[in-house]
């Protein structure tokens, strides 16, 4: 036969290699998502089909765009058809044979690891397609794509080959049949197939028919009155629309009427999606207008720091050849994402104010994307710093910065913060010492977006924002009752012999040595001038290669610890304060600082010398 002549064989990409096995190996007590997905498949060729259509009229045809499913008990076969856009040769090659969902490669290492999770993990990260795998021991696609004449017949058994050969097909679009494994034979079973559409394809735009019958209200799911839909619709809707596995986190479904009708029904994952963090920051909202699919993925409806989003917005009043090009520039398009950007913002304040605890949940999963919003949209700063939280040294997880001004203590002008990459370094921080003994509240801000945004934020309801690593600490206006001030002042006093000594010894090393306010328990601490840059910030930008040479910092010593004390005695004493002890003590006190903050000391080698020598020194005695 000259098909099978012309017959190619090839190798699945290795990550999808490792990937059937997976899949065909497990006993997913779940499996019968694999109809969902390839419903959603036949779902989303029906969409791209008629997007084509509007611009490219020899596309559309008079057939009302359906999937179509047959059974067959006897041979223990199921196909999947649908009359959408169809796959060419080269579409089946791209994207039957590999995986191009980002993530892939740590998923399968996960899998490989997760003996005992892995359902779990397959069921949240989704093989799509491949599910058919799990029930089937042939899976049959024949394609012929939207205004082509051929058709293909791909073919695999899912071991490591598939093969493509010319077919035949009247009409373009795909029919993927199922030759099913003897174990899943039930998937066969009208009553079977009639369960599974109701539970997970309801909320399919398109007829699902099995014979005569449409299984599906066929209807846009968006376009119903919510309270006809249920909370496993709209579940399973959001798993079709995002390509996602996990449940929402919350629904928003709106409908705005006036001079620019829009319907949104929008999701947030419970979840991270795999590609959050990648530099493209897309957005993934689908756009129709009138209930016909325009475009997958736009930055034109929703902004970079809501990119998290998933959903659809759908508006009667968008022109329906508005070509994904021209989205750009539609000004009508930028009223409905203003819209929508305000009225998720307003959501999330909701669920910040009336459950905190699931809000801090969200906000452990896309706070440092919300906060972009802060730099990249002056004119909704505002809305967006209401709904932030932090991590704090208060009372409580998070903290929203009205709730910190409402805590303020008499006297305190600042809202002040501590910022480092390391959370538990931070909330170590000996900067934090004389706060805490005052208590007065202190952010401790641990995402590298918080050094971005607060160059561009200089401060909130008047209160501006004061690094604790920078410039004096003016606790002293802070009511309090304890901290004797005339005691302090003494303490200070007694310690001039010893700065002198201190900064006679470091010299350059150091940009001033002084007497600190912010220290109880911690001898030392190094802090940036008032007129300089934040420490954070300098380590940031030295680690990106934007600076060279940081500032030299402030010492700053506690005048009631003990060594500081003992040091500043032997100070006073003339004889000994040209000791080695007090130069080897200065280094050692200025490495220490270092060390504390997750640097290394200036000389390592000097270093282990010094504390040798003084360690022997303390011992002799
Ligand atoms: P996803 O749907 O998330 O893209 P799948 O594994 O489900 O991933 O499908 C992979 C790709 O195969 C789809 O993106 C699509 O390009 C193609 N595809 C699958 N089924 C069909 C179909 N019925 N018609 C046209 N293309 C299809
Ligand atoms: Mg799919």
């Amino acid at each position: 036969m000259t098909q099978t002549v012309e017959q190619e064989t090839f190798t699945f990409q290795t990550e999808v290699g490792q990937l059937l096995e997976i899949v065909a190996g497990s006993l997913y007590s779940n499996r019968e998502v694999f109809l969902r997905e390839l419903v959603s498949n036949a779902s989303d060729a029906c969409d791209k089909l008629r997007y084509g259509a509007l611009t490219d009229a020899s596309l559309s045809s008079e057939d009302a765009l359906e999937i179509t499913l047959s059974n067959d008990p006897k041979k223990k076969t199921l196909s999947i058809s649908d009359n959408g856009i169809g796959m060419t040769h080269a579409d089946l090659l791209a994207t039957l044979g590999t995986i191009a969902k980002s993530g892939t490669g740590a998923f399968i290492e996960a899998l490989k690891a997760e003996e005992k999770d892995k359902p779990g993990l397959i069921g949240q990260f989704g093989v799509g397609f491949y599910s058919a795998f799990m029930v089937a021991t042939r899976v049959d696609v024949v394609t012929r794509k939207a205004g082509k004449a051929e058709a293909w017949l791909w073919s695999s058994d899912g071991k490591g080959e598939f093969s493509i050969a010319p077919a035949e097909r009247a009409h373009s679009g795909t029919t993927v049949t199922l030759h099913l494994k003897k174990d899943a034979k039930e998937f066969a079973e009208e009553a079977r197939i009639r369960h599974i559409i109701k539970t997970y394809s309801e909320h399919i735009s398109f007829p699902v028919k099995l014979g005569d019958d449409t299984l599906n209200a066929a209807e846009a799911l968006w376009t119903r009155p919510a309270k006809d839909i249920s909370e496993e619709q709209y579940t399973e809707f959001y798993r079709h629309t995002s390509h996602a596995y996990d449940a929402p986190w919350h629904v928003m479904h709106n409908r705005v009427e006036g001079t620019l009708n829009h319907t949104s029904l929008l999701f947030v994952p419970s979840t991270q999606p795999f590609d959050l963090f990648e530099s493209e920051r897309k957005s993934h909202v689908n756009l129709y207008v009138n209930r016909v699919f325009i475009s997958e993925t736009t930055k034109d409806l929703i902004p970079a720091f809501l990119r998290f989003l998933r959903g659809v917005v759908d508006s009667e009043d968008l022109s329906l050849n508005v070509s994904r090009e021209m989205l750009q520039t539609d000004p009508q398009l930028a009223k409905i994402k203003a819209s929508i950007t305000k009225k998720v913002l307003s959501e999330l304040k909701k669920k910040a104010n009336k459950v905190p605890e699931e809000y801090a949940t969200f906000w452990g999963n896309f706070g440092s994307v919300l906060k972009e919003g802060l730099v990249e949209d002056a004119a909704l700063r505002d809305r967006i710093l209401e709904i932030c939280r932090f991590a704090s040294t208060g009372v409580g997880d998070l903290i929203g910065l009205a709730d910190y001004v409402a805590r303020m203590k008499e006297g305190q002008e600042a809202i002040y913060y501590i910022a480092g990459d390391d959370a538990t370094q931070v909330a170590q921080s000996p900067h934090l010492e004389g706060f805490k003994a005052k208590g007065v509240e202190v952010l401790l801000l641990a995402d590298h977006v918080d050094e971005f945004w607060l160059q561009h934020i200089p401060d909130f309801d008047g209160k501006p924002f004061k690094s604790i690593t920078r410039g004096a600490a003016d606790l002293d206006q802070v009511q309090s009752d304890d901290m004797p001030e005339a005691e302090d002042m003494e303490a200070e006093a007694n310690l001039s012999a010893l700065i002198a000594a201190i900064k006679a010894e470091l010299g350059e090393a150091v940009k001033d040595v002084r007497p600190s306010k912010r220290l109880t328990d911690s001898p030392v601490c190094l802090i940036a001038d008032d007129g300089d840059m934040d420490v954070n910030l300098e380590r940031l930008l030295k680690r990106h290669g934007q600076l060279q040479h940081g500032a030299p910092r402030v010492l700053e010593l506690n005048p009631s610890h003990p060594i500081i004390t003992k040091l500043a005695d032997c100070a006073k004493e003339e004889a000994t304060s040209g000791d080695d002890l007090l130069k080897d003590a200065a280094h050692l006190l200025l490495d220490q600082a270092r060390i504390v903050e997750g640097e290394i000391p200036t000389d390592p080698p000097e270093f282990a010398r010094r504390l040798a020598a003084v360690m022997a020194r303390a011992f002799s005695k």
